[in-house]
């Protein structure tokens, strides 16, 4: 038993349909921040508050014995909402409007919460300390990196050995569900704007101008060449122009086009060599026809990789706790990008996904996240707080194992 007394853990479900009333956006989530800080006061944990953003950082410290150094686990969950106005008929509703918990981030911070009473609860079974990420901007324009700035990986006082995420998802599997695989799990996504910069003038004497328009539309006809003839197709790259704005009236030519595009790429080399090549096609397709051209980078989330041994140990946790009719391997990645890449670069982890697709909806049908109409069932909250709790305590006993000579669970 812990010799401190901690505060009975909250109804999970409750918790996660206060947490959808309120949905914020970013990395400002005052109303979230209060009501998790409420959620996990009288429990005896570290609790720092981000200074940039409104995280929460908390440090639950084991008191199983382990040899030094004492493994530290950081398991994370994101808060923030969408810019989506809520079409689910539910009591708890969002009552923002215009703003929706459409991707189940709702359902991450109450398990978290749950997983953070457990552990205290269990705090003697714990060989090593956990770190609890709660973390806002996931959707954009990115918590963790601001995090691992203020101190997130040290808050234990020692390197973190390993990190745990897990994601919910509305449709695709039934309720229940867990879903996952090793290796490259999501895409990094940047993003370029090429502007080809011309001389406009009157549309019926282009040869007087320097037109922009044809210029860029070679570029993105280029851009599908260089996916085809440039990369392998077992490494994947998706180029995606989302925008062409150019001109004001049929009969102008205007001096400017501009291309925004998104970049998505699964393997720190292959990024590197997209953004360079689309970067060069761009100078050399301009320079060919005489126009200039400005490029601007932004880059987005690195890829998220699932480390092999880690992804195993997940996995194999959650079939002994689930059973190994609710795991299913996912055959491919995903090109959407995720925030946790930001801490999985730097430690090795692992994220694995759960259906919360409502019973009686069909999986193949539901509304997919980020939907206004994205059902989430919250009956799958215990579960993940039970996975979490699980497989710190599994990771920590393992690392304790390793640490005092035994072998490699
Ligand atoms: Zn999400």
């Amino acid at each position: 038993m812990s010799a401190v007394a901690d505060a009975p853990a909250p109804d999970l479900i409750d918790l996660r349909r206060t947490l959808h009333a309120i949905p914020e956006i970013g990395l400002h989530l005052p109303r979230t921040q209060a009501v998790v800080l409420d959620a996990l006061a009288g429990l005896d944990i570290e609790i720092t508050r981000g200074r940039a953003l409104s995280s929460v950082v908390g440090v639950v410290r084991g008191s199983a014995p382990s040899p030094d150094p004492r493994p530290v686990v950081l398991l994370r969950a994101d808060m923030d909402a969408l810019p989506v106005h809520e079409e689910v008929a539910a009591p708890w509703i969002s009552t923002h409007d215009g703003v929706m918990h459409a991707c189940g981030h709702d359902l991450h911070t109450a398990a978290l919460v749950g997983a953070a009473h457990q552990l205290c609860a269990r705090r003697d079974e714990l060989a090593g300390d956990v770190i609890l990420m709660f973390q806002p901007g996931e959707e954009g324009p990115g918590g963790a990196a601001p995090m691992v700035e203020e101190g997130l990986l040290e808050a234990a006082g020692r390197p973190v050995d390993a990190a745990y995420a897990v994601h919910v998802f509305s449709a695709e599997h039934p309720l229940g569900v867990w879903f996952g695989r090793p290796g490259s799990l999501m895409a990094a996504s940047d993003e370029l704007t090429v502007t080809v910069v011309g001389d406009g003038g009157h549309g019926a004497a282009p040869h007087r101008t320097l037109d922009p328009v044809p210029v860029a539309c070679e570029i993105v006809l280029a851009l599908q060449t260089l996916v085809t003839r440039k990369f392998s197709i077992f490494d994947p790259v998706v180029v995606t122009v989302g925008r062409i704005t150019a001109g004001t009236k049929n009969n102008i030519i205007g001096d400017r086009a501009v291309i925004d595009m998104t970049v998505r790429t699964f393997a720190p080399a292959t990024r590197e060599k997209a953004l360079a090549v689309i970067e060069r096609a761009a100078r050399g397709i301009c320079a060919a026809h005489g126009l200039g051209v400005e490029i601007e980078r932004h880059t987005g989330y690195p890829a998220t990789i699932n480390d092999p041994d880690e992804q195993a140990f997940a996995e194999a946790t959650i079939r002994d706790l689930f059973g190994a009719q609710r795991w299913v391997d996912q055959p491919f990645p995903e090109a959407g990008a995720e925030d946790m890449s930001v801490v999985m670069e730097l430690v090795p982890g692992a994220y694995v996904n759960i259906s919360a697709c409502p019973l009686g909806v069909d999986p193949a049908t539901a509304p997919d996240n980020h939907s206004p109409r994205a059902e989430f069932d919250d009956s799958v909250v215990p579960d993940m707080a039970l996975f979490l709790t699980e497989i710190a305590l599994r990771r920590c006993a393992a690392l304790a194992h390793e640490r005092s000579g035994g072998v490699p669970a």
